[in-house]
């Protein structure tokens, strides 16, 4: 899960990591009020979305007036970024900035520990910086039985400063960050850029942080910061109804039960050129009611062309299944075309019930994926 820039700030704020003066706007209104709160010449507007690269896009603007401000304001809140629409702003200190460093801690899967980046090009995204200019880049593993002790920290800023008010400034945001990492289980902090001010002092002036979703249970302060994307609602949606669902971006509708099946099911499409609009496992049940809550479930994706249905009966009843998808499309008035592949226990049975129906039944799964594929091409 990611938090928004004004998210992480708070929490910086209550580790102890200096951030500038900001407040959060959500109107061109508020964004003026706040202007004259701050109660300085030039702030900087920034547009509050879950996603990077935000000055590229045009989402950071340096305002040097009312007028300015209002006008940044009210473009910025009309703008989307990578897809995702603006709906709030920062209004903020604008800082004299000596210069620009890059400072991360984040998961290092391969040495099971945290890894502390830290970069004197700050400002450009890392990425570029471990392509063209990777000795650019100072990496330390922090093992979870030391931590941060001052002589680690006090190594890690002797990496950029030789003055003692700087590196003490840099030991403690190490350490802050490093504790804030640990106590709310984020797999990412990143501070891009961490300014040093033309008066001498350290702040974060960009930040981002990530959680581990599996430790969401026991993060209720974090958990209140989610903010769910239309598609992850749908996930969350099917979680709760006990499916487990993926969105995908294609237009062939897919149910399907055990999970190595419906993997099997979206290489096939693949493999015929077609596109999976989801990975839907329904289980192992084949309670009528289930297949219709999974049907309701795809039928709610206005994205989808068809329908394909691939079960295979082992303790689940291809009887059951086919009466399950015949009520399930009578009460919810489906309009678009269904494939069904039904095979295991009880497999003449179900198919005998569907082939009087409107459903298109067919005997192997070769043969179920490519008439669906031709279906979602036809539709096109
Ligand atoms: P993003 O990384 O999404 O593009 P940042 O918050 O990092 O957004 O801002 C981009 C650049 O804008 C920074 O590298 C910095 O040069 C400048 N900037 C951002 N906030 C401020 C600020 N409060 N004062 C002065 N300059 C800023
Ligand atoms: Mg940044």
């Amino acid at each position: 899960m990611k938090i928004h820039e004004y998210q992480a700030k708070s929490l910086f704020s209550s580790y102890g990591i200096p951030v500038e003066q900001h407040i959060l706007c959500h109107s061109e209104e508020e964004a003026l009020a706040a202007y004259t709160e701050l109660d300085m010449e030039k702030v900087m507007i920034k547009a509050q979305v879950l996603a990077g690269g935000r000055g590229k896009a045009g989402g950071v603007k340096l305002a040097k007036s009312a007028d300015d401000v209002m006008n940044y304001t009210s473009s910025m809140l009309q703008m989307k970024i990578k897809d995702l629409p603006v709906t709030r702003v920062l209004v903020s200190e604008a800082v004299n900035i000596e210069t620009e460093f890059y400072l991360s801690f984040s998961i290092d899967r391969k040495n099971k520990s945290v890894i502390m980046m830290l970069s004197s090009e700050g400002g450009v995204e890392i990425e570029e910086v471990a392509k063209y200019t990777p000795e650019n880049i100072y990496k330390v593993n922090i093992d979870p039985f030391i931590g941060m002790p001052d002589y680690i920290a006090r190594r890690i800023a002797f990496f950029l400063f030789d003055d003692m008010d700087l590196v003490n400034q840099m030991v403690q945001i190490l350490q802050n960050m490093y504790q804030l990492m640990i106590d709310k289980d984020a797999s990412l902090v990143e501070i891009n850029p961490l300014v040093l001010t033309e008066e001498g002092n350290l702040i974060a002036l960009d930040a981002k942080m990530s959680f581990d979703d599996s430790a969401l249970y026991r993060q209720e302060d974090i958990c209140f910061f989610s903010e769910p994307t239309e598609e992850e609602e749908m996930e969350l949606h099917a979680k709760a109804k006990g499916f487990s669902y993926v969105h995908l971006t294609g237009d062939i509708g897919c149910m399907v039960n055990g999970a190595g099946l419906a993997m099997a099911t979206m290489d096939l499409i693949k493999l015929n050129e077609g596109c999976p609009a989801n990975f839907l496992d329904i289980g192992g049940s084949s309670n009528p009611k289930k297949i219709t809550e999974a049907m309701k479930l795809l039928l709610e994706d206005d994205r989808l062309k068809v329908i394909l249905v691939n079960i295979f009966g082992g303790i689940t009843r291809c009887d059951d299944v086919a009466n399950g998808l015949l009520k399930a499309y009578e009460l919810l008035h489906a309009d678009i075309p269904v494939v069904v592949r039904l095979t295991g226990t009880n497999e003449e049975e179900g198919r005998a019930l569907l082939r009087s129906s409107n459903f298109l039944v067919t005997d192997t799964m070769g043969e179920a994926v490519r008439a669906a594929v031709n279906l979602s091409i036809k539709a096109g």
